[in-house]
């Protein structure tokens, strides 16, 4: 059941008596916004869920909330828990959706609180537990696909295509130790929604910033989230902050302070001001070269280096041992770079990611 909620009386009478003094065109009033089973109308905060209907495996549904702010403005995106355990921006979601005042909105911010419900739930890393598969992979997802796929494509035709812009917040899953950064994008289909989301970037406030040239430019086969948006035209960014699967308060706030500058440089919290030079990234670190490290073989992960090291080229990262403490092999850094995740916890497989690290290049 969708939840409304509205403005205190003394806010309506406030707008009441603005529509009054007002011409019509320039109280701007927005109409009703319905995404799923949620409708919110000007000035009023609403939640329900999206309905992923039963296919080849069950049904879920995607708790979301709409804040549909009192006068027109972009419609904001924040999309957390596309990873199950990546919980810091889901508790931020809560925050956010207490915290934004819809009678001082400019705009309207969609709060997608856990993407991938089944993970969530079921605690999963990197893949959810009924049909094994990465949702940040499979992207704009199938009506007819399994659960990851059919959740993919409700949140492609039912967020992202209402969007404006969009935030597909992240952090380390419940095994990756990682310092905060953000993915942009350089997709070179728009130059415009490139830019934007590079200014994106830069207002949500992480210095670390990867940038990544060789996401899909098809629209039927975008994979990502955040991709799935710049496809369609939409500036998006992708944001990594938190870590190993718990909610930190350091890491939490950070991410209630990053939507919160990004919703000032959109110009929807008029109230607060726009958003001053100095409290955007000032000293971006463009990350233009990244690797990420896998397993030599599968037993147990001893991991040599902590998130945000700096680490040289050589550096051994950690290693791994068969099940009986026997070392099997060494992981080494390629480049002398900042590691932006390690893989902090023991169980490994071959082939999988044990660290990513950033060459860290000039500004130019
Ligand atoms: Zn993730």
């Amino acid at each position: 059941m969708p939840q409304h909620e509205f403005p205190t009386s003394r806010v309506r009478g406030a707008a009441a008596l603005l529509a009054t003094l007002l011409p019509i065109s320039l109280a701007a009033q927005q109409v009703p916004l319905t995404i799923g089973g949620v409708t919110a109308r000007a000035g009023e905060r609403a939640s329900g869920f999206i309905a992923v209907p039963a296919g080849s495996d069950s049904a879920t549904q995607v708790p979301i909330t709409i804040v549909r702010g009192a006068t027109t403005g972009p419609i904001l995106a924040l999309i957390a828990g596309t990873h199950g355990a990546e919980v810091a921006p889901v508790i931020a979601l809560q925050r956010l959706r207490a915290e934004v005042d819809p009678a001082r909105l400019r705009g309207t911010l969609v709060l997608v609180h856990v993407a991938n419900l089944p993970s969530f739930l079921n605690r999963t890393i990197y893949r959810g537990p009924w049909d094994a598969k990465n949702l940040n992979r499979v992207y704009p997802g199938r009506r007819d696909g399994t659960v990851s796929e059919r959740i993919a494509h409700a949140i492609t035709t039912e967020v992202i295509d209402r969007a404006d812009y969009l935030v597909d917040m992240h952090s380390g899953d419940g095994n990756e130790s990682l310092r905060p950064y953000t993915y942009w994008s350089k997709l070179g289909m728009d130059a415009r929604v490139d830019s934007a989301a590079r200014e994106m970037a830069l207002a949500w406030g992480n210095d670390h910033i990867v940038v990544d040239t060789n996401r899909p430019k098809s629209r039927e086969a975008s994979l990502y989230t955040q991709n799935t948006a710049q496809v369609r035209g939409k500036p998006a960014i992708t944001t990594e902050t938190g870590f190993l699967g718990v909610a930190d308060e350091g890491s939490v706030q950070r991410n209630v302070e990053g939507a919160t500058r990004l919703m000032r440089h959109l110009g929807m919290l008029p109230a607060l001001g726009a958003l001053r030079p100095e409290e955007r990234v000032t000293h971006p670190i463009w990350l233009e070269r990244t690797a990420v490290l896998t397993s030599p073989g599968t037993g147990l992960w001893y991991p040599l280096v902590e998130r945000g090291h700096t680490v040289q080229k050589g550096t051994v990262i950690g290693y791994v041992t068969d099940f009986f403490g026997t070392r099997q092999g060494d992981v080494r850094s390629p480049f002398t770079g900042t590691v932006l995740y390690v893989i902090g916890t023991p169980a490994m497989s071959r082939g999988e990611p044990v660290a990513m690290i950033g060459f860290v290049t000039e500004e130019r």
